[in-house]
């Protein structure tokens, strides 16, 4: 055992190694050294139990690349969605597409006009590059940008009503992933919350009712992850508008997903777009960047514009900045929404959404026919589902889809599910009845022969 200890190769060896130099290409030697300590320490753990009798460095140079290779990779890396839900939360919410990232790229590998006003030779207004697609795109008299809608939220209740009451219906007082709560964030903003109706139902009256010379808002918050059915009453963005005018009050409308399209058009129920809410009148809306609107993550707060002033003069928009990464995606994706068939096509959310059934058969057919002609001999059939859409966005709704059920000879559902979530690219699909599915709704057409390799590779 001692003779074994003495011939482990010295560290050194494998850090000076031209073939692993080499691997790590840009990337600090500190992976190296991590690689080479878990590999010596396996085989010093080996020697001590008596598993190893003889020792080559080539051998252990293979096992070396391999950790290597893993640790190389980013933590945050892409996974393929085979949910079927298009906006996860947990697996980054909307996809950007290839001419947005190619924008990007440009933007910030090198210097840009952030804040800098080119006409003038002068600094400039960092929103400003923004400004003028979402003014175009909805009408808004003004715009303010922050991190998420969670920030606009907590931003417009602060600069809006702190100190002052803000009246919102019992049947709103959402909660939403993450634990962002409006009595909460109401709390934090220092905005006192003023509940009115029930649950179930609230009437115009409610809102007038709790109206006082220390109201500040009348808040209105898009059911966006739940629905109240059976005997519900609940007061329309418009007559809140017509409330607040009576009075005198600014009206607020957290949108939640905010959609720039009318989702009908894909065989879903009606949901206000950005541009009707605007149209019914509401002095303020904020929504989210990387929901529906299929952007970078970032909270959008549109309004009147004495309103605006006050939201982007509060010291919190400072804090909630959003970087040039972000205003460079937003403002790539919007671009497309002037022209509603291009946004259909080029913005990844909308082109998934808008698949046709057939489509989608087409890719789950096209797994099958790849597993088929290399002799995968597990079993797969076709089965017609329902995708939901997710992300807070459109609560109980489904669109048709059609997924690849896998079944492996001696490998369970869960067990598939877990060996899918190792490889790389990991798959996320989804166990349903203790079958496996494979929701072919979000997997891109270029990942089906990536998604083909892994089910290969489960039967070994
Ligand atoms: C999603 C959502 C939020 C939070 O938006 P983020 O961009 O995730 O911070 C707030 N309000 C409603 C109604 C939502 O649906």
């Amino acid at each position: 055992m001692r003779e074994l200890y003495r011939k482990i190769p010295k560290v050194d060896r494998f850090l000076q190694d031209k073939e692993l130099l080499e691997l790590l290409d840009t990337k600090p030697k500190f992976f190296l050294k991590k690689a080479v300590d878990t590999v010596l320490s396996e085989l010093r753990e080996k020697i001590s139990t008596g598993k190893v009798e003889e020792i080559s460095y080539d051998a252990l140079k293979e096992r070396v690349k391999e950790e290597l290779q893993i640790l190389l990779k980013p933590k945050l890396h892409r996974v393929i969605n085979a949910t079927g839900v298009v906006l996860h939360t947990n697996l980054g919410r909307a996809p950007i597409s290839s001419s947005v990232a190619d924008h990007l790229k440009e933007v910030i590998t090198g210097y840009s006009n952030l804040e800098y006003d080119l006409e003038k030779g002068k600094r400039g207004l960092r929103y400003r590059n923004l400004e003028w697609i979402l003014k175009e795109l909805t009408g808004a008299e003004d715009v303010c940008v922050v991190n998420n809608n969670a920030g606009a939220v907590l931003l417009v209740l602060s600069a809006l009503a702190k100190g002052k009451e803000v009246v919102v219906s019992r049947g709103e007082l959402i909660e939403i992933g993450g634990s962002f709560r409006i009595p909460d964030v109401m709390e934090q903003s220092g905005a006192l919350l003023k509940e009115v109706g029930t649950t179930n139902k609230t009437h115009p009256w409610d809102y007038e009712n709790a109206v006082n010379e220390n109201t500040a808002l009348l808040m209105k918050v898009h059911t966006s992850n739940y629905r109240v059915l059976g005997f519900t009453e609940s007061v329309s963005t418009k007559e809140l508008v017509e409330i607040g005018r009576k009075y005198g009050i600014p009206v607020y409308e957290d949108l939640g997903s905010g959609s720039f399209l009318d989702v009908t058009k894909l065989g879903l129920s009606y949901e206000p777009t950005v541009q009707d809410v605007l149209k019914s009148g509401v002095d303020v809306v904020s929504f989210s960047g990387d929901k529906l609107l299929g952007g970078a993550q970032a909270g959008i707060i549109l309004g009147k514009r004495e309103l605006l002033q006050k939201i982007k003069k509060h010291p919190l928009n400072r804090a909630l900045r959003i970087d040039k990464m972000t205003l460079a995606v937003l403002e790539a994706t919007l671009i497309y929404y002037l022209d509603e068939s291009l946004a259909l096509k080029e913005v990844p959310t909308w082109k998934l959404l808008s698949q046709k059934p057939e489509q989608v058969e087409f890719k789950a057919k096209e797994l099958v026919r790849i597993l088929e002609k290399e002799g995968f001999k597990g079993k797969v059939k076709i089965v017609k589902e329902r995708s939901e859409v997710g992300g807070g966005a459109l609560p109980l709704q489904t669109l048709p889809t059609y997924c690849v059920k896998v079944e492996v000879p001696g490998l369970s559902p869960s067990e598939i599910d877990r060996k899918l979530r190792s490889f790389y690219p990991p798959v996320v699909g989804r166990i349903k009845d203790d079958s496996f599915l494979l929701d072919m709704f979000t997997v891109f057409e270029r990942e089906i022969p990536e998604l083909a390799g892994h089910l290969l590779k489960l039967e070994r």
